[in-house]
């Protein structure tokens, strides 16, 4: 079906039962003609189907983006004209803000509280980067006399954008809005536990005027789908966020063809509590820095470091904040903690608690499946806190990806930095610290891409977010992204009157 106004209109509530793909902007079945659910994890029920894609789709994604690249106008639009339209798709998705919001809600399992912040900052995302692109210009560069050149700034192609299920529209958007700015096309590879939101705002960029083929959105396995985009000759760029294993995977495969990478990867953020912090501020925003979003966050707070002499204190009140906290129906705003994704990941999270018990650990609170009433049959995990861990513990070391937090003693600050140190990953941080040399030296040691100094917010459009070491590279959500989906090209001239002879024949 062609994307029509009227079709769009008639979406408008989207309340459908089935979701196509988007390929050179219509609504198009899978090949196959085959179809997966998707579901309300929150109450483990089917919310609609959606077209499985398979390669024969993903290939027509390709070519359409290709075409739309090499022969489209997207591209050769005045910046301020792409502006325009980026503007128009925040106002469209503004417009629609409560159902974008409740749609995330229900294919997610999150909060409604989650989910509006991450709609509005998806909504931000566009208007940041249609403000961004404008003044975004190759510079002239120092020559020697009779030489000219500047460096153009080019859109690198096609690029295929894998993203993951913890915050679908708000990845998706951290995804197109700076590829589409810098002049690209797209191909969005939604996870499969929640594509439902990436088609919608697929469709509201077509209403807003991205021309046909510039934005595709292709819901399937990332073993098929995405992994025939990695591989593909015709895509030049990889943009990936999700786990560090298929990170690596990806890596590896998309090394055949050099195409361009971004990795926003894994997580297991320190958060650290210094005997100066001030105690309220430390207690709220270390609570929301594990269990924001359910504590299924890539920068989540879930290793937490406090000082000794203030440990008891802390604990006792983080212990008796943690269990106010209201896990229940996502749509009531007095909801804290939504639903965890899927019985797998709900699987794993207590598999971690449960190891962690028989290293030695102590579960301080939580520690077990919930039903809340309403919602029996959905996955649902009590906010989980551990102590009386040791550094080697698996779930000390490894991405837990739920809300469980496992807590150590710490005595001095040089102490304290190597320990947080001491994981594969690199992504977020957290200090808490009322002595402003101590946040500035410690930030300066930690091994990650995000420093948050009194902080429970990790970022906003304009911050750079992304990891060191196994969390990956590259930076989303900040200017410097734009050049992550372009090519500087050096044009070199020279305009002497005397024509050169280099060879001197
Ligand atoms: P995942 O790696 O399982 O899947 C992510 C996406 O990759 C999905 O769309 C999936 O279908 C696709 N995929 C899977 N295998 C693939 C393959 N072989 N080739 C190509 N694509 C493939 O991750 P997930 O479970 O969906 O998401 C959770 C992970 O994402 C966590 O590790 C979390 O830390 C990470 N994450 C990181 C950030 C960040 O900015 N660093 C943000 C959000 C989530």
């Amino acid at each position: 079906m062609e994307l029509t106004k009227e079709a769009i209109t008639e979406v408008g509530e989207m309340k459908r039962q089935h979701y196509a793909m988007i390929i050179n902007g219509e609504r198009v079945e899978s090949s196959s003609g085959n179809t997966f659910d998707t579901l309300n994890p929150a109450k483990g029920e089917t919310l609609a189907t959606v077209a499985k894609a398979n390669e024969e789709d993903a290939e027509k994604a390709v070519q359409a983006a290709r075409n739309a690249f090499d022969n489209g106008k997207w591209r050769k639009y005045p910046v301020g004209k792409r502006a325009r339209v980026m503007n128009k798709i925040a106002d469209i998705m503004r417009s629609r803000f409560k159902e974008l919001v409740e749609m995330e809600v229900l294919n997610s399992g999150k909060s409604v509280g989650a989910a509006t912040v991450q709609i509005n900052q998806s909504i931000e995302d566009f208007e940041f980067y249609a403000g961004a692109i404008v003044g975004h210009r190759g510079e002239v560069n120092n020559m020697p006399h009779g030489f000219f050149n500047y460096t153009h700034k080019e859109p690198l192609g096609v690029c295929a954008q894998i993203i993951p299920w913890n915050y679908p529209m708000m990845m998706a958007a951290w995804k197109i809005a700076p590829a589409i700015a810098a002049g690209c096309s797209v191909i969005i590879k939604p996870a499969s536990l929640t594509p439902i939101t990436a088609i919608i705002l697929n469709e509201i960029c077509h209403e807003a005027g991205v021309p046909e083929g510039v934005v595709n959105t292709v819901p399937g396995s990332g073993a098929v789908v995405g992994d025939y985009l990695v591989q593909h000759e015709d895509v030049n760029k990889v943009a990936f966020t999700g786990s560090t294993p298929t990170g690596k995977d990806i890596m590896e495969k998309a090394s055949q063809t050099l195409k361009r990478l971004t990795l926003e990867l894994g997580g297991k953020s320190p958060n650290i509590v210094f005997e100066d912090a001030d105690m309220e501020a430390a207690v709220a925003g270390s609570l929301f820095g594990i269990f924001f979003n359910t504590g299924q966050s890539c920068e989540a707070r879930s290793r937490m470091f406090v000082h000794e002499s203030i440990y008891d204190e802390f604990m006792e009140k983080f212990i008796e904040k943690t269990e106010k906290l209201v896990s229940g129906d996502p749509m009531d705003k007095g909801t804290h903690l939504g639903s965890i994704i899927s019985k797998d990941q709900l699987e794993i999270i207590d598999g971690y608690v449960q190891s962690a018990v028989q290293d030695g650990a102590k579960i301080a609170t939580g520690g077990k499946q919930i039903y809340p009433e309403g919602h029996e049959e959905g996955h649902w995990y009590a906010p989980t806190v551990i102590t009386d861990v040791t550094p080697d513990m698996k779930a000390v070391q490894e991405e837990i990806f739920g809300p469980v937090v496992v807590v150590e003693k710490f005595t001095d600050e040089k102490e304290v930095i190597k320990r947080a140190n001491d994981t594969k990953y690199g992504l977020g941080s957290a200090i808490w610290t009322t002595n402003q040399g101590r946040a500035t030296r410690v930030a300066h040691q930690i091994q990650a891409g995000i420093v948050m100094v009194n902080s429970p917010f990790s970022a906003f459009p304009g911050t750079p977010f992304g990891g060191y070491k196994q969390s990956g590279f590259g930076r989303e959500l900040t200017v410097e992204t734009l050049d992550l989906y372009m090519e500087d090209k050096s044009v070199l001239s020279y305009y002497g009157a005397k024509p050169l002879n280099p060879f001197n024949v």
